[in-house]
């Protein structure tokens, strides 16, 4: 059985075409009306204009780290390593040390995230059988002008609040 073959007659291009300069100016048209119509009409601009007007962060947003405590402030990280070792960037470093309060063997006597390094996958919080990491501080903005300060120490992790409530992380958190 032989295949249909369908012939597609080849038009080239016109003297118009070829000059460029009347598609530039369809271009271009187009182009000044979006110009002019958001010019008179500022209420339909798809842009924020942050960061006066601030994004809204869904409990879902894997924002900047914290680790969780209990009631009495202590951590709820037990030193299991199991962030450190799911962190495909390899940017957890924690050291384990003896815990006395009876919660658990072990508990990080320093535990360092270094934020340069973090590809922000949420992969620590999946794999913390504790619930001791989270990325619910809807915290977007991590800039600084010095690398130091974006490694984020066990004692600034531990003092990081949460930036939703229980119930609102629990609907719609990781
Ligand atoms: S979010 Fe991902 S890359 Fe960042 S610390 Fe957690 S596991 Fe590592
Ligand atoms: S944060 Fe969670 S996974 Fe990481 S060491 Fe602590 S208990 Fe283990």
């Amino acid at each position: 059985m032989s295949a249909k073959v369908k012939i597609i007659e080849r038009k080239g291009v016109s003297y118009n075409e070829r000059l460029f300069l009347v598609e530039v100016f369809k271009g271009m048209r187009v182009t000044l009306g979006h110009f002019l119509r958001n010019f008179l009409d500022t209420s339909k601009l798809y842009v924020r204009h942050y960061p006066e007007v601030q994004p809204e962060i869904s409990p879902r947003w894997r924002g900047r780290h914290r680790l969780t405590t209990h009631e009495d402030g202590t951590a709820k990280c037990v030193a299991c390593f199991m962030c450190q070792t799911n962190c495909p960037s390899h940017c957890i470093m924690i050291e384990a040390g003896e815990r006395l309060d009876g919660r658990s063997e072990k508990m990080p006597i320093r535990f360092d995230i270094d934020l340069l390094e973090c590809i922000y996958c949420g992969y620590c919080v999946e794999a913390c059988p504790m619930d001791a990491i989270r990325m619910d501080t809807g915290i977007y903005s991590v800039t600084s002008s010095e690398r130091k300060t974006m490694l984020k120490t066990i004692d600034e992790l531990l003092a990081t609040p949460a930036g939703f409530t229980e119930e609102e992380y629990r609907k719609g958190g990781l």
